[in-house]
């Protein structure tokens, strides 16, 4: 068995938006080249003259719709996602040249040793990067490749992932993680605290602290973008939505449909604070990061049986947790790897979970509304248009919110044994339309809206 031993908090990883793998990945590549370049010897280090970072595949593509420029300047700047205040994002945007530090050298760096190459194949993953440092002549001194997985995740070339410690249940599929529950007679939050301290060292007290820090940082994007007017960044001079679906939800408190236009509402917002660029969580990545941050933010703040308690909200969070790592060890959760089945369907199905363990259902109930949520995401191609994470991106989120809830309330209201489906067979096929999926429709930009809007 190849356990999964994905941790909670990088499956829930905070950083800027608007794309785990266009953003979050390139950056954390680039802080980590300049590291791996700062440990050069002295001889090769004093030859150093400059820098290139290649992007092929779905970066070259739709990176610059998706911030990667800015994001890549960041890491080489030694700026990690998930500290990188969003200001510095945004003074990026229109830079030009400027200096870099490398083991106390300064070199020079130019928005031009960024580069688009849209000819080359990404022959290993859709979304890799090649970083070079470059000596007065431009010879490479020093080279690496890197893989943006989706998610916010890397790898990279001839590196195998670090040896990482046993997960204390472990499981690779959700029929093995319902057997570990049926051997132990643990619950389901009990299994995924045991494997994330097994994993990270961490107690249960300091795993719920940073389930709780997560939580803050999904809801201050929600409240952010409920709070926020104008026109989203970008040539789309697509405008935000979010504040004005809330005050339709204030408004009138007698509407039938206030839960849906809650979760839309919410999910607009986190989704618009996404493709702004600023501070968002990925679950599971960024593109579908409005979903479960509707979710928990209408489940805890504006459902009208208030009183959900603190650690419903965390186990919620565990059970949408495991949805989301299975996806990612059995399938992709990366839209240039499966589409938008990934990112949307994936955080849809999380979201489905994230009701059921957080309404204290069973196992079986959870796996179901998960299943049902992502069923119906299946062969999602990603078209964003022009490259821009904004349209169909933004109201998709709010889609896959009310699909979760819809989803949920199915699994609830019938017995659980009368689910004809899996959620092993649905990852699995996700997977299989993934690879079947004609390459314009993962996020390349050439295909879908992408080729049918002219804004
Ligand atoms: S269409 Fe979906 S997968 Fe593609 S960029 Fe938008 S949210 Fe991400």
């Amino acid at each position: 068995m190849n356990p999964v031993t994905t941790s909670i908090f990088e499956l829930f990883k905070v950083g800027p938006g608007p794309s785990s793998s266009h953003t979050i990945g390139p950056m954390l590549a680039s802080v980590e080249f300049m590291a791996q370049a700062a440990e050069l010897p002295s001889q090769t280090l004093d030859r150093a003259a400059g820098l290139r970072v290649t992007l092929l595949g779905s970066l070259a593509a739709t990176g610059r719709g998706h911030g990667t420029v800015r994001a890549v300047l960041a890491g080489l700047m030694g700026n990690r996602p998930q500290s990188c205040p969003p200001d510095i994002l945004d003074s990026l945007s229109g830079f030009e040249s400027g200096t870099v530090l490398l083991a106390g050298r300064t070199l020079p760096l130019r928005e031009a040793d960024i580069v688009f190459d849209m000819l080359a194949r990404a022959e290993r993953h859709p979304n890799t990067m090649i970083f070079r440092l470059l000596d007065v002549d431009g010879a490479a001194l020093f080279e690496r490749e890197a893989y943006s997985v989706g998610g916010g995740f890397i790898e990279w070339r001839d590196q195998p992932p670090a040896q990482r410690p046993a997960p204390a249940y472990p499981y690779d599929s959700m029929l093995g993680f319902r057997e570990v529950l049926a051997a132990t007679g643990l619950t389901l939050p009990e299994v995924m605290i045991a494997n994330e301290a097994a994993l990270t060292g961490q107690t249960p007290k300091q795993i719920e602290a940073r389930i709780e820090d997560v939580m803050r940082a999904m809801e201050d994007a929600v409240e952010r973008g409920l709070e926020t007017e104008g026109v989203l960044p970008g040539p789309l001079g697509l405008n935000r939505k979010a504040k004005a679906l809330f005050e339709r939800y204030r408004q009138d408190p007698q509407m039938h449909d206030r839960p849906i236009l809650a979760l839309c509402a919410c999910a607009f917002a986190a989704s618009e604070e996404n493709a702004a660029g600023h501070t968002i969580v990925t679950a599971p990545t960024s593109g579908g990061s409005g979903v479960l941050a509707a979710v928990l933010y209408v489940t805890k703040n504006l459902r009208p049986t208030a009183g959900v308690f603190r650690k419903a909200l965390r186990d919620g969070m565990l059970a949408a947790a495991l949805v989301g790592m299975l996806a990612k060890h059995n399938a992709s959760v990366s839209g240039a790897e499966v589409g938008c089945q990934g990112e949307v369907g994936v955080a849809s199905a999380m979201s489905a979970a994230f009701l059921a363990q957080v309404y204290g259902h069973e196992a079986k109930l959870v796996e179901n509304a998960a299943e049902t949520a992502l069923e119906h995401h299946l062969g999602l191609t990603c078209d964003p248009v022009q490259g821009y994470v904004q349209i169909p991106c933004i109201e998709r989120n709010a889609m896959g919110a009310v699909k979760a809830y819809a989803a949920y309330q199915i699994a609830a209201a019938v017995v659980s044994s009368y689910h004809m489906v899996g959620l092993d067979q649905a990852i699995k096929a996700m997977a299989e339309t993934g690879r079947d999926m004609c390459a314009k429709y993962k996020e390349t930009a050439q295909g879908g809206l992408a080729t049918t809007v002219r804004c």
